[in-house]
């Protein structure tokens, strides 16, 4: 069968295996039918839900101070929940820039109340991070925020900021699971599933009971995490099938031998191509400062926007797709999340090496 080497930001790649997997259940999970045909009150999806919520913290190493919900509105709707259930007139909402998203999640926060810049690369034009080890945050803050992987951007935290008493909350959409992170100093993490865990439609939110208890601000309840919390995420109809492949694919993590050997390959396949990069002589020129290069989105750019078209024309002709950096920065990004096999990177970083060869 042939599978084209999908570089896609997201949606993206899947595990082959887990694709089989849901084909061969995709008519009849059970009882004749097909797990998107049954009610998410009967006792097969209430079963699902808590095997994948036992699976997702066995695999990030948390205990049962922490609740696995599951929503939709992806990572989007929750840059709003979060200030919506936490921040108040007395307590602001901090949050560390640091690429489109995370400041993304700021202005969301803005139209709610109180929000707070503590550290901001947007000077340096999101090319490198900001320092977070010697932040003021305000002891009475809410929260600090902040995103661990620049999806669009294409950098990665490798330091993590401590806020003393101030819960830390960690956008994870695009390294979640990637990679081995001091989970238990997060208050709450999130990520939506069409990164690292499962096709689009699902996201997975981890918070600690301490800040759940402080959600105390009047606020619909279908946007209040107790709500999904008290309700084993099943207060409204969720979208089960998405839920059902984020547990197949955390499975395929379990079975890779988690992410202490997933994280081996991902930086075995990241240094592929930043190899190519990096001996390219300037012809290939990564987007972001060395130490803050991401191992899930690499980016670069090269001569012209003209030279990058071709670039993104003739991968497509060799078999790639997904490599057009986004539409708002330009340039060219590999996105090689966990189900990206290193032969895709092998594959890549060739053609590079060819394409310089040909056109350089
Ligand atoms: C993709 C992404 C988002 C947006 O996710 P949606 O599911 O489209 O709302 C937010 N944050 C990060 C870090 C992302 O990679």
């Amino acid at each position: 069968m042939y599978r084209i080497n999908n570089f896609n930001p997201g949606p993206a790649a899947l595990p082959l295996e887990v694709l089989h997997q849901a084909q061969d259940k995709f008519i009849a999970y059970r009882n004749g039918m097909s797990i998107m045909e049954m009610s998410h009150r009967s006792r097969d999806v209430e079963q699902l839900f808590e095997e994948t919520q036992q699976i997702m913290l066995e695999i990030l190493g948390l205990d049962s101070q922490y609740q696995v919900l599951f929503m939709s509105g992806g990572a989007s709707m929750q840059f709003a929940m979060v200030p919506l259930n936490f921040m108040s007139a007395k307590r602001n909402g901090s949050y560390v820039l640091s690429g489109s998203f995370s400041e993304k999640a700021y202005k969301e926060a803005q139209t709610v109340g109180n929000a707070k810049i503590v550290a901001s690369s947007k000077p340096q034009n999101w090319c490198s991070l900001p320092a977070v080890n010697d932040l003021r945050v305000d002891p009475e803050a809410a929260y600090l925020h902040f995103t661990t992987n620049n999806t669009i951007e294409g950098s990665q935290f490798h330091d993590f900021p401590s806020a003393g008493s101030v819960p830390l909350i960690g956008d994870m959409t695009s390294d979640l699971l990637s990679r081995k992170m001091a989970f238990n100093e997060f208050s709450m993490l999130y990520a939506s599933a069409q990164k690292n865990l499962g096709p689009a439609g699902a996201t997975v939110v981890v918070i600690r009971d301490d800040l759940l208890k402080a959600c105390v601000n009047p606020i619909p309840t279908i946007l209040n995490y107790k709500t999904y919390a008290q309700n084993n995420s099943l207060y409204n109809t969720p979208p089960v099938h998405s839920i059902y492949m984020m547990k197949l694919v955390l499975e395929w993590v379990k079975r890779q031998g988690g992410i202490t050997e997933i994280e081996k390959v991902n930086v075995q396949k990241a240094n592929l191509l930043y190899d190519v990069i990096d001996s390219s002589g300037g012809y290939y020129k990564g987007f972001i400062e060395k130490p803050f290069r991401s191992m899930m989105n690499i980016t670069w750019r090269m001569r012209d926007e003209e030279l990058e078209k071709l670039f993104v024309q003739e991968s497509e002709l060799h078999g790639f797709d997904g490599l057009a950096g986004h539409r708002s920065v330009g340039g060219l990004r590999a996105s090689a999340y966990n189900a990206v096999p290193i032969q895709a990177c092998k594959d890549l970083a060739e053609f590079m090496i060819d394409f310089q060869k040909r056109k350089g």
